[in-house]
């Protein structure tokens, strides 16, 4: 494979976690090329809450206090269970918790990028390696092929750097999500908290952005209809509106004011946490991020902050080692370059494993529990979750250390 562009790192996937890791890596003084396929900057799935971990993260990548102007803190969670006519309060959340537009928070992450750092419309469609230097050669679909010193796969579930890895594809819950936004023009009046209204399978939350917008979610146990009407606003909303008629007439009404174009209906991965436990995310010096790495349930809010921690440490790692070397040398020193390259990224990796299997075991149990209709299942997930989480926003608690 003939290739015509060289450079030194670069990052497939222009979503959260890429652009986070370029921007990471900019504020280390090191310089990246993010690919990203869509002829824009991706803002799927509305909106997104981001928890105190992803909050320390944000504060390292150095947008959080212009983010913090966007959206409200959430003081509280309150659960209430339909079916057992039982409701639970969580508060208050003594540390930050805000749900974000998705819009907010990639628009931030990319204005601290400098200007040229991201190339939109670029798919990749496969990664080789160069027999001669065994550095990975990016294929992209209009035919030209980038040879890059380190590759970082920040390209989601759908992942072709994990592909290049050899990780296996992430497996799929019986299980779906609506996600969606609605704008009440006077003001929604509803407290700072997020809401969850829990039926038997069912999930409905919702969560204020601003005085203005709530987001909500809506997870039900079942395969979603097939990816062609699955992609229709009208079809989302009212497939949304006919699964929850038992809920409260609030929720209902909230769901048909939503906006048409924020909506998407998901069919909810997750990668194994033996596959965590277990994948080999390092093959030369190519690595993957974010939920090419580690797609998980969105049961506990973590994905997307979990994607930030990975910036920061993957940058902080990368950092640390390439100062001892000059990435662009070639011939006798290259060997040399690409070890310490692969130490860099097995540090990351070691730094990673442990937090990711937590986050990928709790949201996998909690998955179980959701998609399971066995009572006997039922409690043993319960009771293992008793042993291994018996505070279930420990989670919140992590702190992925400084840039
Ligand atoms: C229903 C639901 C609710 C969620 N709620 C939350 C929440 O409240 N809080 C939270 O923290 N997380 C949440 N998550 C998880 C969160 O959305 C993800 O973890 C996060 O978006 C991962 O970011 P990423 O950048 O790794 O991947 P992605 O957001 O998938 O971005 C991947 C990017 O790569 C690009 N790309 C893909 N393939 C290629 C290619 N071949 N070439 C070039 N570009 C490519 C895509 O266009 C995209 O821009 C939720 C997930 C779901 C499904």
């Amino acid at each position: 494979m003939e290739y015509g562009e060289e450079i030194g790192i670069v990052i497939v996937g222009g979503g959260i976690c890429g652009l986070a890791t370029a921007l990471a890596l900019h504020r280390k003084g090191i310089k990246s090329l993010v690919l990203e396929r869509s002829g824009t900057l991706r803002e799927t799935g509305a909106a997104i809450r981001v928890r105190p971990n992803g909050w320390r993260a944000l504060d390292q990548l150095g947008v959080a206090s212009k983010l913090r102007q966007t959206a409200l803190p959430i003081q509280r969670q309150r659960d209430i269970w339909l079916y057992r006519n039982k409701e639970e309060t969580i508060e208050p959340q003594s540390e930050e918790a805000r749900c974000l537009l998705r819009s907010d928070l990639v628009t931030a992450i990319a204005e601290g990028l400098p200007h040229g750092t991201i190339r939109f419309g670029c798919q990749v469609l496969s990664v080789q390696p160069d027999p001669l230097t065994s550095y990975p050669l990016i294929q992209l679909h209009n035919g030209s092929v980038i040879k890059a010193k380190i590759l970082i796969g920040c390209d989601g579930a759908h992942s072709v750097v994990a592909d290049f890895l050899g990780l296996k594809p992430p497996k799929l819950f019986v299980l779906w999500a609506v996600r969606g936004l609605t704008c009440y023009p006077s003001g929604h009046g509803l407290p700072t908290e997020l809401t969850r209204f829990q039926g038997e399978n069912f999930i409905i939350g919702r969560i204020p952005i601003d005085d203005k917008l709530v987001y909500w979610f809506v997870s039900n146990r079942g395969y979603p209809p097939d990816s062609n009407i699955s992609k229709d606003p009208e079809f989302i909303r009212e497939f949304t509106v006919e699964s929850i008629k038992a809920f409260p007439e609030e929720m209902l009404d909230m769901v048909r004011r939503s906006d048409p174009e924020k909506l998407t209906l998901t069919h909810i991965r997750y990668r194994a946490p033996w596959d965590i436990l277990l994948g080999k995310f390092r093959k030369g010096t190519v690595t993957v991020a974010g939920d090419a790495m580690h797609v998980m349930g969105p049961f506990v809010g973590q994905g997307g902050s979990a994607a930030l921690e990975d910036a920061v440490v993957l940058a902080r790692c990368l950092a640390q080692k390439l100062h001892q070397v000059d990435i662009s040398a070639e011939g006798r020193q290259m060997r040399i370059i690409q070890n310490v390259i692969g130490e860099a990224i097995d540090q990351f990796v070691k730094e990673r494993r442990m937090r990711l299997l937590k986050l990928s075991m709790q949201t996998y149990l909690l998955g179980s529990l959701r998609q399971s209709s066995s009572s006997i299942a039922k409690f043993a997930t319960m009771a293992l979750m008793m042993v291994l989480f018996r505070d279930p926003n420990a989670h919140t608690q992590y702190y992925c250390g400084d840039l």
